[in-house]
């Protein structure tokens, strides 16, 4: 016998969750026909809603022993929702999943196929189109995946979504990652592993709303850049380094103009911006270092990932 985790973590998903529910028990059917030999859990993350998400989980435990949760004490992120799930998750295989189906649970016979039949540890998925997502978003999305990638040596692919199947061996090794900033379309690139990736269309959300506004997806990719990436620091480096070089060859050329012509013509206004420009530069500089400090200073504290209330 083989256990299938499914990891779920729910923000404020009252509606979605009986959809969802339903859409898997149909999977869960099928994979009767074609692997009757798993048996699965479904792990329910209550990521602190403020709604009747909780209740909807506990009348779903009421009536399938497969179902368990963790509770939140309050919001703590969708990541901190992979990392609980992933570390309550007692399946020979776990697959992290959307409560609002749009990670379609018909995908999943295949994705198990891919890690017990093909050989591979993981099974990701990828959408190929961004249908019903606003213009702009997709325009930063795409820009920051070409950003990222250029900047990282850890591959970060584009579209990927967060459902995807792993190994027992490969979540542990996600789990051993216990850092406070946590980026997992990172992570998953860095612990390696063989991943099998499967394409599909984008589907819209069944219920409910996206939790994602336009500011919190911007401060999260600025997450996954310091996470994954030094290269802005290095990049302070290399402006400091060039600005440098540049005012010498200033120096030298004003002396020498003064030596040879005694030119005397005033230059404030282009003196007051030379000056602006190289404060401007000196401060996104500082700012740079400021996102890698505050970093440092979150992970020295050790604070846990997520504080759990209840779980059963
Ligand atoms: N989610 C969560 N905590 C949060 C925000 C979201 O657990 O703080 C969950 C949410 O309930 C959903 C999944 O993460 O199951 C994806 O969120 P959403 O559908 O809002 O994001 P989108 O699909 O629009 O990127
Ligand atoms: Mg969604």
């Amino acid at each position: 016998m083989k256990i299938l985790s499914v990891v779920v973590p729910c923000y404020n998903e009252e509606e979605a969750i009986p959809f969802f529910y339903a859409e898997m028990e149909k999977t869960m059917g099928v994979f009767e026909e074609r692997f009757p030999d798993v048996s699965f859990e479904l792990l329910f993350i209550d990521d602190g809603s403020t709604d009747r998400t909780l209740e909807v989980i506990k009348e779903l435990r009421g009536k399938d022993a497969r179902v368990h949760y963790v509770s939140f004490s309050r919001n703590f992120g969708k990541e901190a929702g992979i990392y609980a799930g992933l570390s309550h998750a007692g399946g020979d295989y776990v697959v992290l999943m959307d409560a609002d189906l749009q990670d379609p649970p018909s995908l999943l016979p295949d994705m198990y196929a891919a890690v017990t039949e093909e050989g591979y540890d993981s099974a990701a998925t990828r959408r190929v189109t961004r249908k019903g997502e606003p213009p702009i978003r997709s325009l930063f999305a795409r820009c920051f995946y070409k950003l990222i990638n250029r900047m990282s040596k850890t591959e970060i692919v584009d579209g990927a979504r967060d459902y995807r199947i792993m190994t027992r061996r490969m979540v542990d090794s996600i789990v051993e990652m216990s850092e406070y900033n946590r980026f997992t379309k990172g992570i998953y690139g860095w612990v390696g592993f063989r991943t099998k990736w499967i394409a599909y269309e984008n589907v819209e959300r069944v219920a409910g709303e996206t939790k994602w506004s336009f500011w919190k997806l911007l401060i999260y990719s600025i997450e996954g850049i310091t996470a994954f990436s030094t290269a802005p620091l290095r990049l302070a480096s290399f402006v400091g380094f060039f600005f440098t070089i540049l005012a010498f060859i200033m120096i030298v050329f004003i002396v020498v103009r003064k030596l040879v012509s005694g030119d005397p013509t005033p230059g404030w206004p282009s003196m007051v911006c030379i000056i602006v420009f190289i404060g401007g530069i000196q401060l996104f500089c500082i700012g740079i270092l400021g996102e890698y400090l505050s970093k440092t200073y979150l992970e020295t504290k050790k604070r846990p990932i997520y504080i759990a209330k209840e779980e059963e």
